[in-house]
């Protein structure tokens, strides 16, 4: 029987990037268990969106320092993860949702986000072709941006490769095996036992049922979340920042001559199919063509699919369960995951290695859903 100093099971970004985080800290034995290939659950259909406009201060903080690593992705992990700083901005005409939004900005800025309110002119100059005259509150990031998640997670991989991290892909995990209350193990489906008194648990959507096969249940349910990209648009620029009508959910950038837009399914029901449904993009089409009319005549080339794995309040759950000595969880981080991987590899790693982390942990804890919680509101 095999026995590593710490086990990760799932191959996502989060797993990755928790894997690499700890070798660097000292961790000496570690493994990851794949049931696909590396990066092949949400992080390969994500947007790749960037950005560090949040409600909460552990949602700004998380991602403030995963932008930090996207900058020097190729430093630290190896090669390129096609970080494009174009800018993030929030709309909405709603007056009350503006002054929510609005209400955050101080906050923001004290934690060390650069936001930027926008008037029409400004609009019109940032985001041509954009309706703009019943937008009341408008605020662009101008540092965020979009990376490639595909390239992202690769680069992860073969870093924690080259670190002498093994990876074993194609190997589902069937059930956490556990003595008493500690955690002991994993089993794979094909009846092998991998030994270790430490689990994280990077599970993505799918960490609920894993959980569950030693009696542990989280409260993560899997969302899906289509993604459209359309033909070349004639004279549409090629530069915008990422931009997001928060009174439709509707996301839309450039990706070179042609768009990228989806959301506008957040209340869609849980559910673990993840195949592209085509039918879905009808409401979409009516958001996407009323903020922007000139895409009225924009042909659909390509769709893909992925499930969010979204939380009751939208914050990850970080840390060890409490009922089982050993067990780990870095899941449902609410379609902030891939921008948030980085950092979440460095709070793994510290809790890992006994060190205390430079974040307030509290909002992630997986014990909070037993007492009251607060949720985020820059979600779509
Ligand atoms: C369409 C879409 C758009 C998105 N856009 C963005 C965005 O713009 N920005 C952003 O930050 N986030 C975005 N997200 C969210 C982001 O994709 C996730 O938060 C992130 O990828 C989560 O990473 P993960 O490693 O936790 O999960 P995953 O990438 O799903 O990795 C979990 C892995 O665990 C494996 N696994 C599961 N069960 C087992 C088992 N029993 N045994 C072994 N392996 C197992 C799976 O195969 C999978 O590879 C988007 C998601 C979708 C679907």
């Amino acid at each position: 029987m095999e026995q590593y100093d710490v086990i990760v099971v799932g191959g996502g970004i989060i797993g990755l990037c928790a894997a690499f985080a700890m070798k660097e800290a000292g961790v000496k034995r570690l493994l990851v268990i794949e049931r696909a290939w590396c990066g092949q659950g949400s992080t390969s259909k994500a947007t790749g969106g960037i950005r560090t406009q949040f409600s909460s201060p552990i949602n700004v903080q998380l991602s403030l320092r995963g932008r930090d690593y996207f900058t020097r992705w190729e430093e630290i992990y190896g090669s390129d993860p096609g970080f494009h700083p174009i800018g993030y901005l929030f709309v909405t005409a709603d007056e009350q949702r503006g002054e929510t939004l609005l209400a955050q900005v101080p906050q923001q800025r004290a934690l060390g986000v650069e936001v930027e309110s926008l008037d029409n002119r400004d609009l019109h100059h940032i985001v041509p072709g954009m309706r703009q005259e019943d937008i009341r509150v408008a605020l662009l990031t101008p540092r965020d941006g979009v990376a490639d998640p595909g390239a992202a997670v690769m680069s992860v991989e073969a870093a924690c490769r080259r670190q002498g991290i093994k990876i074993l892909e194609h190997t589902p995990v069937q059930a956490l095996v556990v003595q008493g209350t500690r955690i002991t193990g994993v089993r794979t489906e094909a009846g092998d036992i991998f030994s270790s008194d430490r689990v994280l648990a990077a599970t993505g959507a799918w960490t609920a049922p894993l959980l569950s096969t030693c009696g542990i249940s989280v409260p993560i349910s899997p969302h899906h979340r289509q993604v459209y990209r359309t033909l070349p648009v004639p004279d549409w620029p090629t530069r915008m920042p990422l931009s997001v009508d928060l009174d439709t959910g509707l996301y839309c950038h450039s990706d070179g001559p042609a768009v990228v837009f989806g959301g506008g399914d957040r209340d869609a029901t849980a559910g673990y199919d993840d195949t592209p449904r085509p039918m879905d993009v009808a409401n979409l089409i009516d958001a996407l063509v009323y903020r922007w009319p000139r895409l009225a005549a924009a042909q659909i080339e390509r769709t893909w699919a992925g499930l969010r794995e979204m939380t009751p309040d939208d914050h990850g759950i970080v840390g060890m369960i409490p009922q089982r000595q050993g067990l780990y969880v870095a899941a449902g981080f609410s379609g902030h995951g891939f921008m948030q991987a980085p950092a979440v590899g460095e709070i793994i790693a510290t809790l890992m290695t006994g060190q205390s982390s430079a974040y307030g942990l509290d909002a992630l804890d997986p014990a909070r859903f037993l007492g009251p919680t607060k949720g985020e509101a820059y979600v779509f």
